[in-house]
């Protein structure tokens, strides 16, 4: 469950598949999948229906879902793709830290 701890608005790298490597911020956190939309990464071809406010249809690229294992946690300070650690502060609130620098994500 490592890739749980993915937040909306975070800069994810992609460790896997044909998009790795690449960066970019998190768009949406598909819970119950267990995958996330990042932003300029995986863009997929869909079919546009004609619709009355846009007659044309055709085909449309946006990005599709890359599925949470594929991805890690972007650290600027380290320069890589990071696990993270959780710590409780004194007040309760639970930090997510980068296992290699300490530095906080929140
Ligand atoms: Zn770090």
């Amino acid at each position: 469950m490592a890739g749980i701890s993915i937040r909306k608005n975070d800069f994810v790298v992609v460790k896997a598949g044909k998009e790795k490597g690449k960066k970019g911020k998190v768009l949406k956190v598909l819970r119950d999948k267990d995958k996330v939309v990042v932003e300029k990464v995986n863009f997929i071809k869909r079919h546009q229906r004609p619709t009355s406010a846009q007659r044309q249809g055709g085909i449309i690229e946006r990005e599709g879902p890359v599925h949470l294992s594929n991805v890690m946690l972007w650290c600027e300070k380290c320069g890589k793709g990071v696990r993270v650690r959780r710590q409780r502060l004194d007040d309760g609130k639970v930090v997510r830290l980068c296992a290699g620098c300490g530095e906080s994500f929140d």
